[in-house]
């Protein structure tokens, strides 16, 4: 028998790529604590996007919330839910338009004083942890799952740590963002970004 392991992660790669449908009037939570403009370019462009199925970091990244749910499943059983979805509708201000907001939360604890989330990230370094981005994923996160709080864990080779998110957005904000037309949204977007060999708005640091 032949054991291809390698082809057996695209695979797996593949299929977590594949849980993030794009639908016209839908925003996916990641959508809105980073460059809006390429959720435009992935649904005009898609195979663009596909190189990101097999980068290192991508796959590794899956490996360690794999992991971790895994070891959160062991311990705390039925009172833990993994890769949660949920929606909510909004209602955009100024015109009759309603968007979708969706989201797949890591895990979800459910204790005593309400249920708590649990968001997992990887990273290359430990700078300036937590990230701005990150933090704004769980609040939108605790607003979209009603949750008391997040946990966001950070798995780097040089700490391993833990924030505790209490803030949740409002709808308002939430709008906002799904409006915002800040291209990038942050100046380091641009570098990791497989649509800048065809996007106006490339920023290139100096
Ligand atoms: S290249 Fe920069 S501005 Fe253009 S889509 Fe990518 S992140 Fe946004």
């Amino acid at each position: 028998m032949t054991v291809d392991l390698i082809k057996l992660i695209y695979e797996l790669s593949k299929k977590e790529l594949s849980k993030h449908v794009r639908e016209a009037n839908v925003y996916w939570v990641s959508d809105l604590v980073r460059c809006l403009l390429k959720r435009d370019y992935e649904i005009k462009y898609p195979e663009l996007g596909l190189r990101e199925l097999f980068t290192p970091a991508f796959i590794y990244g899956s490996m360690i919330h794999r992991g971790l749910q895994s070891i959160l499943k062991e311990i705390f059983a039925d009172k833990v839910m993994v890769e949660v979805e949920s929606s909510k509708e909004i209602k955009l201000p100024g015109s009759s338009e309603k968007v979708v907001i969706k989201g797949r939360a890591d895990a979800i604890l459910v204790t005593d004083e309400g249920n708590l989330g649990i968001e997992i990230k990887t990273s290359r370094s430990d700078m300036n942890l937590p990230h701005d981005h990150h933090v704004d994923q769980v609040m939108i996160y605790n607003w979209l799952f009603n949750l008391k709080y997040s946990l966001l864990i950070y798995i780097t080779p040089d700490r391993v740590t833990q924030y505790e998110v209490l803030d949740r957005i409002l709808d308002s904000e939430v709008a906002d963002r799904v409006l915002d037309t800040r291209y990038p949204r942050y100046p380091w977007e641009c570098n990791y970004c497989a649509y800048s060999v065809l996007c106006p708005y490339k920023k290139t640091p100096r």
